[in-house]
């Protein structure tokens, strides 16, 4: 065809004013099918939109920075692309920067309920070392949970693992040494904050080798957990990097494995920058958490959460932290006015933080690590930490052998009942996109298992999937954002209740929290909250089952919480909504 096609924003889940971060195609480029076309950016994902079909460029319609939802013009292709109708297929997520999420940030398409393309079983492979019902390949806490959890249904497992300890990077390397060293901030930040109400306890001695030992300490205790478990599952644990050589076979080491099912829970790693010099201050996550001493400098690449959470460390631990960010906001897409109070707080206390800026060049030399930044900006720093995202490991296992599609980025794409385009390979976790975290992991988890021993109704459906982000102070979130609502013309009615005015708070020393509840409008049912607020993790628990079982306001305000607790701030928020609130002027009379 010969006139041009409006190449459009695809389908791209919940994401939405979702900036261009990159443009990779030129007017007058040829492209082919899947080709991709530009990079979008959210706080969970890097997307890459692919061409739909092949064509020759004509015009571009956007430029980087941009702010894209689905449907928007992205740019004009003269080729085949009529054939699309306009639009483009599914986009690739990948493992790029962004906010990761609780520490991954990357996210794919959501499992889905179109069925995926399969080719026939075949049969199991009759000389391998070992036979198991069901190999799970990858010991994180998706691999795990759905080990445990096919024993326990009476199936036999072997867990395969490259590492001698289980618990992947949640347990060794992720979410639990990060809480241990969060939870040594805290103490330190508390007792600073007390000398302004006449207790001083003096500046914290800090010996980085105990602090280090003790988080040693908790996360062996867990993962020695596990193996017991795993024991007296009779799950069998085999130890090296699992390969498929066959859709029923694996090798490990020198040894086969074939199984009648496998679910891949390989997880992910940190993504990275290119060019960086090779340099023991250059740290990504598991770097920093393990450092052997202090830096006094600290610059964060990226201000995801995890890059906010190690920074939270690094100042309560007595470091100089600069922030740097290329996009415009900390944890870009979380709702701003649950962002304010923490930006305030750090702004306070941080060298510098950054936004919509690049780091340019890194070199490193006796003074230290030296960082270029957009604008000219420059500074030199004793550590660097790298936390621009994690990518999955769906590249790393010759999934391709086994048949099982993994998109360009490393995805492996799933069906609700965790299904991989092979009828009986299924997988879960990091490797296959969402939001890139533990509970999401271990959920899937169980329903892959499930599914294989045929528990009817087994899905993966859930209703909201929280975010943490264990700052100081904490941000949590849950359902529809208000951002997300505004994006998409989603007509929501918000209540909120500012922490200030809540007694637990005010006990604490910390009420710039608040609590924000987000209800459908007319029927007020809870469609989404967001808290920021010391404990605002353990608090977005209490909505994240109101939202299961289809609360609605009244339900919240009804619901009598303990006082003083900054549960009630919920229990508030509700109150507001139904204009019953006694504590603050109700916004509005309704009843
Ligand atoms: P993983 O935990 O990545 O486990 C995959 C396992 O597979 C690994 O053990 C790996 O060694 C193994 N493996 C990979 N390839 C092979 C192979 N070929 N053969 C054998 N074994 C293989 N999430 C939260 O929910 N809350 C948090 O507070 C939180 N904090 C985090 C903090 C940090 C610093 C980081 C980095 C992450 C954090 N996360 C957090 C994210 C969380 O750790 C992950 O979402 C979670 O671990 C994913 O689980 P998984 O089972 O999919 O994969």
């Amino acid at each position: 065809m010969s006139t041009a096609t409006e190449i459009r924003v695809p389908d791209i889940g919940d994401f939405t004013d979702v900036p261009v971060i990159e443009i990779l195609v030129a007017v007058g480029d040829t492209v082919g099918v899947e080709d991709p076309l530009v990079t979008l950016e959210s706080d969970k994902a890097t997307m890459e939109i692919p061409a739909p079909a092949a064509g020759v460029i004509t015009q571009l319609r956007v430029a980087i920075g941009d702010r894209v939802s689905e449907g928007s013009v992205l740019l004009l292709m003269e080729g085949d692309a009529d054939g699309a109708g306009g639009g483009t297929s599914a986009p690739a997520a990948t493992s790029a920067p962004a906010a990761d999420g609780a520490g991954g940030g990357t996210s794919a398409p959501a499992p889905t309920d179109a069925p995926l393309p399969r080719p026939p079983a075949p049969a199991p492979s009759a000389d391998a070392d070992h036979h198991a019902d069901v190999v799970v390949l990858g010991a994180g806490p998706g691999g795990y949970t759905a080990a445990f959890r096919a024993a326990d249904l009476g199936l036999k497992v072997m867990l395969v693992e490259r590492y001698e300890r289980l618990g992947g990077v949640c347990l060794n390397v992720g979410c639990i040494p990060s809480k241990t060293l969060l939870h040594a901030a805290r103490v330190i930040a508390e007792a600073e904050e007390m000398a302004a109400h006449g207790i001083s306890f003096g500046t914290p001695v800090v010996d980085v080798e105990a602090l280090q030992g003790w988080k040693e300490s908790v996360v062996a205790k867990l993962t020695g957990g596990l193996a017991g478990l795993a024991a007296r599952r009779n799950v069998e644990v085999l130890t090296g990097a699992g390969r498929f050589t066959g859709a029923n076979v694996l090798t490990v080491g020198e040894e086969t494995v074939s199984f009648d099912h496998c679910i891949i829970a390989a997880g992910s790693e940190a993504a990275t920058l290119p060019d960086l010099p090779d340099d023991p201050r250059i740290v990504d996550s598991t770097g920093a958490l393990a450092l052997a001493e202090v830096p006094k400098r600290m610059l964060v690449i990226g201000c995801g959460i995890v890059g906010l959470e190690m920074a939270t460390v690094y100042d309560a631990l007595g470091s100089k932290i600069t922030l740097v960010e290329v996009l415009d906001a900390l944890i870009h897409g979380c709702d701003p006015d649950l962002v304010r109070p923490l930006h305030r707080r750090i702004a306070g206390r941080y060298a510098e933080i950054m936004l919509s800026t690049r780091v340019r060049s890194v070199t490193a030399s006796e003074e230290g690590v030296a960082v270029e930044f957009d604008g000219e900006r420059q500074g030199v720093f004793d550590a660097v930490l790298v936390a621009v995202g994690r990518r999955p490991n769906g590249g790393l296992i010759g999934a391709d052998t086994a048949g099982v599609v993994v998109d360009e980025r490393g995805f492996i794409p799933v069906d609700a009942q965790m299904r991989t385009n092979v009828a009986h390979i299924y997988a879960i976790g990091d490797i296959v996109g969402g939001p890139m975290l533990a509970h999401k992991a271990s959920h899937e988890g169980k329903v892959a298992a499930e599914v294989i021993a045929g528990v009817a109704g087994a899905a993966f459906d859930p209703r909201a999937i929280p975010s943490v982000a264990y700052t100081d102070p904490e941000i949590a979130w849950m359902g529809l954002s208000e951002t997300e609502a505004a994006a998409r013309g989603i007509e929501v009615e918000k209540a909120v209740f500012p922490w200030a005015a809540s007694g637990r708070a005010l006990s604490l020393g910390r009420d710039e929290g608040l609590t924000k509840l987000l209800f459908e409008p007319g029927t007020r049912r809870l469609l989404g909250a967001g808290m920021v607020g010391v404990n605002a993790g353990e608090l977005i628990a209490e909505t994240v089952h109101a939202i299961e079982l289809g609360a609605d306001a009244e339900d919240l305000a009804l619901t009598i919480h303990p006082h003083p607790t900054l549960s009630e701030t919920v229990g508030f928020a509700a109150e507001m909504a139904e204009g019953t609130i006694t504590d603050l002027l109700p916004p509005r009379k309704r009843r």
